[in-house]
């Protein structure tokens, strides 16, 4: 009779890695499932990064490093801020975590105080709220409905700012809505937070390369450089590289901010894994070629899918800037289909009935949308249209 924290009881498990978990359970027991859940590249790293781990095992650099990285790969890191967005940053400025997720739960952790606010825009990365409560927080959710195409408006922002708020959350290119905000936008943005001097602000750039969007990445650094002082850029080489099960995620902002993240990941994780740590340096230092092959059949997979998904009668799904995601408005087919009341009895009858495993839009703050991933096969894609087509007409 084990009484459990009132702290973990205010959280659940990541729902994207159940759907992925259920789907891969369900192929097990010898169901035919085309999983569309994966929050991963269905890529293989790059050998070079391969060979370069492997190395560093055959070396022996298999012990702890410093808690916050190898002075090395926080070289790199802050070589590709200057290199790729622009940004100037000091290694004391640097923390590499393990993923990009403990990125965030080390900034929530060194940042957040019971009832302080976050402001997290929906729909949003299903991490965010629940680290946030894990911190004994508050998530304070913008909506921004496809009509906004996913995207919080500066009024939006102005009127959720409160005495309270500590943190505001923005992540463009978005997991999951794959709309990315553009620097007139960012600008609006940054020209309403400049009033609220307190407010830190978290930008989670992991999908920044992942775009096919006219125009190159921005952040809201670039087109507000006076927010510096208070800015967390989060990146990582979990999907630029398809590195996610390397778990390398790295923060770059204030030196004190990132004294007090580092000191939360020194009496949890410690170091990321070493041999890690040489991949991701490799992946940041070496040739960049893999990434655009990456994109380029992201982009000719998103056509597809964003054009099939269309055809089907009472779902409307926009195209997106980039990421692996598409995320469709359902609403018509919920309304459609007899004893269907929402999108999470939809993507159970999917799963069930239709043999293809989508992520219910409810657990990014977006009801009546599915997430589908487009990290997989054409092949398989094509079965998945099909199979919805069938199911759903
Ligand atoms: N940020 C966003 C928006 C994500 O989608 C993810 C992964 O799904 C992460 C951060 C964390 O990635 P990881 O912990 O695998 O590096």
């Amino acid at each position: 009779n084990i009484k459990l924290s009132d702290r973990v009881q205010s959280i659940k498990p990541s729902p994207t890695l159940a759907v992925t978990a259920r789907a891969a359970a369900m192929r097990a027991a010898g169901k035919d499932i085309v999983g569309l859940g994966a929050g991963e590249p269905d890529f293989d790293t790059p050998e070079h990064i391969k060979q370069a781990a492997i190395k560093a095992i055959q070396d022996g650099f298999t012990k702890y490093t410093p808690v916050g990285g190898t002075p090395s790969l926080k070289k790199a890191v802050v070589a590709k801020f200057k290199r790729e967005n622009g940004l100037d940053y000091d290694v004391k400025q640097v923390l590499v975590s393990c993923g990009g997720k403990q990125s965030f739960y080390n900034l929530a952790q060194a940042l957040l105080n019971p009832g302080d606010e976050v402001i997290i825009p929906a729909p949003y990365w299903v991490s965010y709220p629940d680290m946030v409560l894990l911190a004994g927080a508050v998530p304070v959710i913008i909506d921004a409905p496809q009509s906004q195409k996913f995207k919080i408006t500066p009024a939006q922002l102005k009127a959720a700012l409160t005495p309270k708020t500590r943190l505001f959350v923005i992540n463009s290119p978005s997991n999951p809505s794959g709309m990315a905000y553009d620097e007139a936008e960012l600008k609006a943005l940054g020209e309403v937070l400049k009033d609220y001097p307190e407010v830190v602000i978290a930008t989670d750039d992991m999908y920044e390369h992942i775009v096919w969007k006219a125009g190159s990445f921005r952040n809201i650094l670039n087109v507000c450089p006076e927010l510096y002082d208070r800015t967390v850029v989060l990146n990582g080489v979990s999907k630029a590289y398809s590195m996610t099960g390397w778990r390398i995620g790295y923060a770059a902002g204030p030196e004190k901010l990132i004294e007090a993240m580092t000191n939360i990941q020194s009496q949890s994780t410690s170091n990321p894994t070493s041999i890690s740590q040489v991949a991701a340096e490799t992946a940041l230092n070496g040739d960049q070629s893999f990434i655009g092959e990456m994109v380029k059949a992201f982009k000719e997979r998103h056509d597809y899918v964003v054009s099939e998904l269309n055809s089907i009668p009472g779902i409307s799904c926009l195209e997106t800037d980039g990421t692996f995601y598409v995320l469709p408005n359902v609403q018509g087919v919920i309304d459609r289909i007899p004893g269907i009341s929402d999108d999470l009895a939809l993507s159970e009858h999917l799963i069930e009935h239709g043999g293809v495993a989508v992520v219910p839009g409810s657990a990014f703050g977006a009801p009546g949308h599915v997430r589908l991933s487009i990290a997989t096969s054409m092949t398989n894609l094509r079965k998945a249209m099909e199979r919805l087509k069938n199911s759903l007409t």
